[in-house]
């Protein structure tokens, strides 16, 4: 049994230390850029409807202000990331290479803020005026699912809420963001998650950090308050699944197609939380955040970089690629995605630019050799060596039945295939097109 007991999900793989590049990112304090001469802010930057352009070519606009509202329940605004003059409010390419509109600012220089409104006394505001700021500062989920965090904390009746879980894993390779934030940010972070709990009205809060942090598990530690524990997991990806973390947390087991708040957990990031200690103490809206940029560039590092900036931007910031880059990566080597330009914006969800080498060609794909190690990586305890074949073959309902949509594209089985076969690329296929399916089943009965 190892040290760390029954604090382990089933399935995951370990990328090794030399391959992951946390011991030369991590000890990079965060750097603040610098406003880039213009910033391209896509309005359609988190899970559900985008925002609404509240600007129009030629407006000023100053930094923090509204410049998109969210477009329904499950939506978030968007705010200015510099002042200056709206260049044009046009469509632009996202790093998922789907296109959507976005406010382009051209910078002023002059950095004038709205008028923030701090809250006076933080601990006097009620749970509605807590998420109500939230709502207003445009929060989403900053580990990289974008979900509104406003809705996060406004459960649907009938369900009861009795724990935060706080995902402090930061278990994909390369990425130290939200460890650097731990270290430099701990009293923030443990204030934002003490907002949280009043606004979900929980008594417990636990903190999950990654066992090859242990300067975080301290810095963490040391400035928890009453009602929050901080636990050091095995390193082991996908611990920050948010079905893994609340199972190495609690022991419990988010049903099949369900969510953690079916088992009376809501799961938040650590920079989520950072988020939302500046939103109500400092009246700061979301226009910026921590990004690492790793791999083979200059100078990696950790930058506060300003949302809309472009990924040159922040590859200039590290004196630019070294020799035998093959590909830029948006996001962490597992689960994100392959980029071919530069010119795409920095978004909420943009936790790390990533320059790989060799490491990141396509392998040369040779037949399943039935080995079995795809089945025990899944942590979602699926086949995904079936699923493949199905997929390929374009036998979606089957795959279906063998719960592909609960696959959750972690890339584990991909990584450990020695037949080198797409495995994830297939799920993600297959997904997708039985969404389409359902979507247009709904829209013929609607019709
Ligand atoms: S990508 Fe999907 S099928 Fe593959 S290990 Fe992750 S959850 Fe399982
Ligand atoms: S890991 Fe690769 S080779 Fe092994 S069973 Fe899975 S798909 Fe086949």
């Amino acid at each position: 049994m190892s040290v760390f007991g029954s604090r382990m999900f089933p399935g995951g793989v370990h990328p090794h230390e030399s391959v992951n590049g946390k011991a030369v990112n991590g000890g990079n304090a965060i750097v603040k850029l610098p406003a880039p001469p213009r910033v391209i802010i896509p309005l359609s930057q988190h899970i559900g409807a985008p925002a609404k352009a509240l600007v129009k070519k030629g407006d000023l606009v100053k930094v923090g202000q509204v410049i998109g509202q969210a477009g329904g329940y499950v939506s978030a605004n968007v705010h200015a990331s510099v002042s200056g003059k709206v260049w044009d409010v046009q469509p632009c390419l996202l790093a998922s290479g789907v296109s959507v509109p976005a406010v382009i600012i051209d910078n002023d220089y002059k950095d004038e803020w709205v008028e923030l409104s701090p809250a006076a006394n933080p601990d006097s505001l009620t749970a509605d005026e807590l998420r109500k700021i939230v709502a207003d500062a445009g929060i989403v989920g900053l580990g990289g699912a974008t979900f509104p965090t406003a809705v996060k904390l406004n459960p649907a009746e009938g369900k009861t809420i009795e724990k935060l879980v706080i995902n402090g894993a930061e278990c994909e390779p390369y990425l130290t963001a939200d460890h650097r934030l731990m270290l430099e940010k701990a009293e923030d972070i443990i204030h934002g998650i003490c907002i949280v709990m009043k606004a979900l009205k929980v008594k417990e809060a636990i903190i999950g950090i990654e066992n090859n942090k242990p300067d975080a598990v301290a810095a963490m530690t040391a400035a928890a308050k009453e009602g929050i524990t901080v636990k050091a997991l095995p390193v082991r990806y996908p611990q920050g699944g948010e079905k893994q973390l609340v199972y190495a947390l609690t022991k419990k087991k988010v049903p099949t197609g369900g969510l953690p708040l079916d088992v009376g957990i809501v799961v938040c990031n650590v920079g989520t939380m950072y988020a939302v200690q500046q939103a109500v103490c400092e009246g700061r809206p979301l226009i910026e955040r921590v990004t690492t940029v790793g791999g083979l560039v200059e100078k990696p590092g950790n930058f506060m970089v300003r949302i809309g900036s472009t990924v040159e931007q922040l590859l200039d910031a590290c004196d630019g690629l070294q020799k035998g880059v093959k590909q830029l990566i948006y996001g962490g080597p597992m689960m994100g995605m392959a980029i071919a330009r530069t010119d795409i914006p920095v978004t909420k969800g943009c936790s790390g630019i990533l320059a790989l080498g060799e490491e990141a060609m396509e392998p040369k794909e040779s037949a399943c050799i039935r080995c079995g190690r795809c089945l025990r990586a899944c942590p979602m305890k699926l086949m995904p060596a079936k699923l493949d074949a199905l997929s390929r073959a374009l036998r979606f309902e089957e795959a279906e039945k063998l719960g592909v949509m609960n696959c959750m594209e972690c890339g584990a089985c991909t990584f450990v295939c020695p037949a080198k076969r797409s495995l994830t690329q297939s799920c993600r296929t297959a997904k997708k097109v039985i969404n389409t399916r359902r979507k247009q089943a709904a829209e013929k009965k609607e019709d």
